[in-house]
């Protein structure tokens, strides 16, 4: 599924002759955006990274971006529209010179603007639930809550939805352990619907997205570091502030198609 000239392998493999390509990646457009001021169309994803790329060459934030295409200013990337309403990402943030937005915040935002492929399984989600891991407190949870609230919502004081989530995480676990006559998927549904709708007010389209995120750290096991080089591994992406020990040859990494959200369950339904 990887394009002979190396293109952004996310991309479903279908239609190899878009008649409207994504001016950035030359592939079919995936997440359909909008500059604000001259409409070009583009991937989310490749928009950003031009845009993040255009700014990292800036001395400081840049309040605008220039189109790839037609070289007019614009302010903003249209996004997520679905048909009554969009999401507006603004160039003006001044993420590269706020202290809090480091490199990691950076990657973990970009995260949420892709298909992250399988990692469930790598992270072992199934046997997380199977195995009566959840009951086990995170010590890196807090810090990692933090760090992605930060990074999805780009504000640097988050520290009131980080801790209505651990709340509600630890009512989930007191209660859990009544409730052992349910099915681990019926845990597993549970504790995602809890969560997605205690984030939901502050997270709103990226809820979803940000409870399978949470259950990947946490199936994982990891130190926040190591989840990272995981994850960044997984994605094939360079992140030298990240990864920097890990800097490996070239080869390609394998890329699964990408089928997320999706947990295949095991038939046979235990309850050890
Ligand atoms: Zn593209
Ligand atoms: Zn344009």
């Amino acid at each position: 599924m990887m394009a002979e000239d190396g293109r952004n392998m996310m991309e479903p493999k279908s239609s190899s002759s878009d008649p409207n390509p994504c001016p950035i990646c030359l592939g079919p457009i995936t997440q359909d955006s909008y500059l604000d001021q001259c409409f070009h169309k583009f991937c989310f994803n490749c928009i950003v990274r031009w845009t993040n790329t255009v700014a990292s060459k800036h001395f400081c934030g840049p309040t605008s971006v220039k189109c790839p295409l037609c070289k007019t200013e614009n302010l903003s990337i249209i996004y997520g529209y679905d048909g009554s309403s969009f999401q507006q990402h603004y160039i003006n943030r001044d993420l590269r010179i706020s202290e809090f937005f480091s490199e990691a915040h950076r990657y973990r935002l970009k995260c949420y603007y892709i298909e992250p492929g399988n990692l469930a399984d790598k992270l072992n989600v199934l046997s997380y639930w199977k195995s009566h891991k959840y009951r086990q407190q995170n010590h890196w949870l807090h810090d990692w809550l933090r760090r992605e609230i930060q990074a999805v919502t780009q504000e640097e004081d988050v520290d009131v939805i980080v801790h209505h989530i651990l709340g509600v995480i630890d009512s989930f676990r007191r209660d859990e352990v009544k409730h052992s006559n349910i099915s681990t998927e019926m845990k597993q549904e549970a504790f995602k619907l809890l969560v997605s709708q205690a984030v939901g007010p502050f997270l709103t389209g990226r809820s979803g997205r940000f409870v399978n995120e949470l259950e990947l750290f946490l199936a994982s096991g990891l130190k926040i570091d190591a989840f990272d080089k995981v994850y960044i591994k997984h994605l094939g992406w360079k992140i030298p502030e990240i990864s920097k020990e890990e800097e490996e040859s070239d080869e390609t990494p394998e890329h699964e198609p990408a089928v997320p959200y999706l947990y295949i369950l095991d038939q046979d339904s235990d309850d050890n």
